[in-house]
């Protein structure tokens, strides 16, 4: 954690400091150490919130871009009195979770279900070499073209036509993308088929939005394409994500 209580007052951990971690209230040990990242360590082996995810840099940096009175916000659920720890919490109250490691499905829902408004960051970075971008452009999926045109999935470099396809007919004429390169560009907003091998099929169930974070100035946010079976990725800018929830990009460590 990078945040306890101290005398009450939310505290980065010091050298010599005890604290008492936020949801439990169980002591919390300052570990300021020059090997691992200042952190506040809990009392006793694991930490109080099941959820909670030994952190890396890569959760540090996500975090170090959102002021700190954003980061690591205690959520309450006043019906149940569960207590969670989200990642980050936004001004407008979206929860903003960091996920480093696999997931298991049931963990996935009840998260969902415990925060509802919220989206996930997904480090990518441990299955780069596994997932593939396709590098055709695709039009958006709310697109006019798309009433007509459907795309070879997954290179997405030919198409054929809903209008010249006989309902007794299992041919179809095939066409190339370039074709319609102009009419593609114009509906472009970011989207790409991709190939994920061995993927980490929790992020196909999740139902909050999935950005996936491998590390440079894009984050690709999973979705569904037409037909509904096919699955794209689009190319968000990490910079006007954390900016439009009230980060500063400039403050990501490692991310300039
Ligand atoms: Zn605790």
């Amino acid at each position: 954690m990078q945040f306890a209580l101290v005398n009450g007052t939310r505290s980065r951990p010091q050298p010599g400091v005890r604290g008492t971690c936020p949801i439990c209230g169980q002591s919390a040990l300052s570990k300021c150490g020059s090997q691992l990242m200042w952190h506040w360590a809990h009392h006793g082996r694991r930490h109080c919130d099941p959820w909670w995810e030994n952190e890396t840099e890569w959760h540090r940096a996500w975090k170090s871009s959102f002021p700190e009175t954003m980061q690591e916000i205690v959520h309450f659920d006043e019906v149940t009195g569960e207590k969670h720890v989200a990642d980050v919490k936004t001004a407008r109250g979206l929860i903003i979770e960091l996920q480093h490691s696999a997931m298991p499905l049931e963990e996935m829902r009840s998260r969902e279900h415990f925060y509802k408004n919220m989206i996930w960051i997904v480090d990518g970075k441990p299955f780069t070499n596994q997932f593939e971008l396709v590098p055709h452009l695709l039009p958006h999926p709310e697109s006019k073209l798309l009433e007509d045109v459907v795309f070879f999935h997954p290179l997405a470099n030919a198409f054929w036509r809903r209008s010249e396809s006989t309902p007794d007919s299992s041919m179809v004429e095939m066409h190339r993308a370039d074709k319609i390169a102009q009419e593609i560009a114009a509906d472009y907003r970011g989207h790409h088929f991709f190939c994920w091998k061995r993927p980490r099929e929790v992020w196909y169930s999740a139902t909050a939005p999935v950005f996936i974070d491998f590390g440079g100035k894009e984050l690709f946010r999973l979705g569904r394409y037409r037909p509904s079976t096919q699955w794209v990725a689009q190319r968000i800018s990490k910079q006007a994500l954390i900016e439009k929830n009230g980060g500063i990009y400039s403050a990501f460590s490692g991310g300039g």
